[in-house]
């Protein structure tokens, strides 16, 4: 019985998460506002996590993939801020690493973590495409990675839509 409220439970927050649309560029102002670049660039660039639901292969449980993990294979590679925007907050935890958090238009933010080194400090107004860190291994997972979020109020959104979204 458990299982199954767990299981509706999960459900419940796919669901959720997924129902959020993401915003077209050309609905709402200036493409440089909306998050709609790569935060890491180079040809050796690519995904190393999905965005979702995972099974943990530790404790068997499942959980929720708050962002997406892009990845150059190495540490030290700069990571770009994806719109103009910021910066709200740099920080550090167990789970993040090194983290910031930028504000956009919209009530959109992005976050970018697990960073190696932090280019950029709270209050800082950036520009789309400016650098604000490092690639690292800082916080939990496996390898080196930018864990990346978008955030449309309180809701979390797939960044895969995002990406390349210029093009
Ligand atoms: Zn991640």
């Amino acid at each position: 019985m458990k299982k199954n409220i767990c299981f509706l439970f999960l459900l419940f927050i796919i669901t959720f998460l997924y129902a959020v649309e993401p915003i077209k560029i050309g609905d709402k102002g200036k493409k440089e506002d909306i998050p709609s670049i790569w935060p890491i660039s180079g040809k050796w660039k690519h995904i190393s996590m999905q965005f979702g639901p995972y099974t943990d292969p530790d404790t068997q449980e499942i959980k929720i993939h708050k962002g997406i993990d892009l990845s150059t294979w190495r540490i030290g590679d700069p990571v770009y801020v994806t719109a103009n925007g910021c910066v709200v907050t740099v920080d550090y935890n167990e789970t993040y690493g090194n983290y910031i958090i930028v504000q956009h238009k919209e009530n959109i933010s992005t976050l970018y973590a697990r960073l190696s080194e932090v280019k950029v400090k709270q209050g800082d107004i950036i520009k789309q495409g400016d650098i604000i860190g490092l690639t690292g291994n800082t916080g939990e997972g496996n390898g080196v990675c930018l864990h990346y979020e978008i955030h449309i109020g309180l809701d979390v959104v797939d960044p895969l839509p995002y990406l390349d979204a210029t093009q």
